[in-house]
């Protein structure tokens, strides 16, 4: 089990954050410094270090990011209009936080996503 990171406290309502959406594998909250006009954290509950770290046993709360991600663009209302989902991996993708999450980006054209 990696060690626990802000994200833990979050999922634990020790600190606020502006959650949308919860239940026993996930947790979805508005990022702190938005990078679009719609810029939301999904985060698994169970503090995975990073993606390099799951296993068989992560699976169902791995594809619960994508439901919930899918979920959440239809509730607010952007899904046709199109989003994009980025999970970043260790130091050359620039993860900050090392506790596994998905960023839903959206609310504009984002563009073409080049390296
Ligand atoms: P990453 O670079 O993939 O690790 O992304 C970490 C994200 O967490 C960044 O977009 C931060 O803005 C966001 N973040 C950091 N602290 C908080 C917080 N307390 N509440 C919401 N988002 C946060």
């Amino acid at each position: 089990m990696a060690e626990e990171t802000l994200f833990s406290k979050i999922i634990r309502r020790e600190i606020p954050a502006d959650i949308l959406y919860q239940d026993n594998l996930v947790t979805a909250f508005r990022d702190i410094k938005p990078k679009a006009p719609i810029h939301i954290l999904i985060v698994t509950n169970l503090p995975i270090h990073t993606i390099n770290d799951v296993t068989a046993e992560h699976e169902a709360a791995l594809g619960r990011l994508f439901t919930v991600a899918a979920k959440i663009a239809c509730q607010e209302g952007f899904s046709e209009e199109g989003y994009r989902l980025i999970v970043n991996c260790n130091r050359h993708a620039g993860q900050e936080v090392f506790h596994l999450h998905m960023h839903l980006l959206g609310g504009k054209p984002l563009g073409q996503f080049f390296c």
